[in-house]
């Protein structure tokens, strides 16, 4: 593989950590790693997201189906009684017009999740299942392949920002092994709350990974400070506070989002439609390949501006085309089926 690509070195971590998750050691018999890419906030999206969840509550949140549930979704679900009540009893006072409220009710009972009827001209609900506590950890990794010295000063600061919000659980920062006895950003004075993971991109088996540096376990369940601008010279640092229950609904919100797409919905963004897409295995995993190109391409050169961009010949959707060269949809169905394979359901 390629390191040049900060794409390509992204999926093999996520590839990576959806087969060996925790680096060290084992998850608990009770717990399922969930893998995903480019989640976060407004504020900040992490590269590969793994969330931890309990295997058991797990299984129940899936009776809500495969889509995520967005925050308006979740008020409802989470709050929907036992009994058949009406709305406005049963959910909390919105700070916005109770009309929204009642369209979340209906798109919950669209989605299969909550149960509606109308009595004496008022909506009532009451739930199907109760909405598990399924979330443990969250943990974001930072791929930076290329970490030389001055790229690990640059993303000091945000790992600091990081640390300071305490989102997530635990913050990494994986980088491609050097010749160096000592990986360069070990020198730097990198914040010594995030973890250090080494990772071999040429090994026979696909991606592999080290730590070099064990992480802090943040503050995620308490408040946190968001760094809105780091003190300079001549200005002070300004700060703002982020709440337990701010913290809680975005990583829940994380979560939700790392259920529904994983790691594998980058051809959503991509030309598999185009000719040239490939699909080609790396160690046990397999990665977009442009055959025009020859070389594994990122997202952002596999777009519509792609001036090698070549439609794939009608015939070729009417055949049933092996994985290699393979048409667009059949791409988009391997990876969807892998993702599948690889969400925890009902069974
Ligand atoms: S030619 Fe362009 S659009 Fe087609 S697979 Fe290669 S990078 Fe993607």
């Amino acid at each position: 593989m390629n390191v040049d690509s900060e794409f390509v070195f992204e999926l093999g971590v996520c590839a990576w950590a959806e087969r060996n998750w925790p680096p060290e050691g084992t998850l608990p018999s009770d717990t399922t790693a969930i893998v995903a890419r480019q989640l976060g906030t407004k504020y900040r999206r992490w590269d590969t997201v793994v969330v931890e969840a309990n295997t058991r509550k797990l299984a129940e949140r899936a009776r809500f189906g495969t889509k995520r549930l967005d925050g308006d979704l979740l008020g409802v679900v989470r709050n929907a009684p036992t009994e058949w009540t009406w709305y406005r009893d049963a959910l909390p006072e919105p700070d916005y017009p109770w009309r929204y409220v009642r369209e979340a009710v209906h798109r919950a009972a669209g989605r299969g999740a909550v149960d509606t009827r109308r009595r004496n001209n008022r909506i009532e609900l009451r739930q199907k299942w109760a909405y598990p506590d399924w979330v443990e950890r969250v943990v974001a990794i930072e791929n930076k392949p290329d970490l030389t010295a001055s790229a690990a000063r640059a993303l000091a600061g945000q790992i600091e920002r990081d640390v300071a919000l305490g989102l997530c659980d635990e913050v990494w920062v994986a980088t491609a092994r050097t010749d160096e006895v000592i990986e360069p950003v070990l020198l730097e004075d990198f914040p010594v709350e995030a973890g250090v993971l080494v990772v071999d991109t040429d090994e026979e088996g696909g991606t592999n990974a080290e730590v070099a540096w064990h992480p802090r376990t943040l503050a995620a369940h308490e408040p946190g400070t968001r760094i809105i601008e780091r003190a300079t010279g001549e200005n002070a640092a300004e700060f703002e506070y982020a709440s337990r229950e701010w913290k809680t609904e975005k990583r829940l919100g994380i979560a939700e989002r790392a259920y529904e797409r994983g790691w594998r919905a980058y051809a959503d963004t991509m030309r598999p439609d185009c000719r040239h897409f490939e699909l080609r295995e790396d160690g046990r995993t397999l990665l977009p390949w442009c055959a025009a190109k020859g070389h594994h391409q990122s997202a952002t050169e596999c777009a519509w501006s792609c001036g090698s961009f070549e439609p794939e010949p009608p015939t070729w959707r009417s055949r049933g085309w092996p994985i290699e060269g393979g048409p667009g949809k059949a791409i988009k169905r391997l990876l969807a089926d892998q993702r599948e394979r690889s969400r925890p359901d009902l069974d």
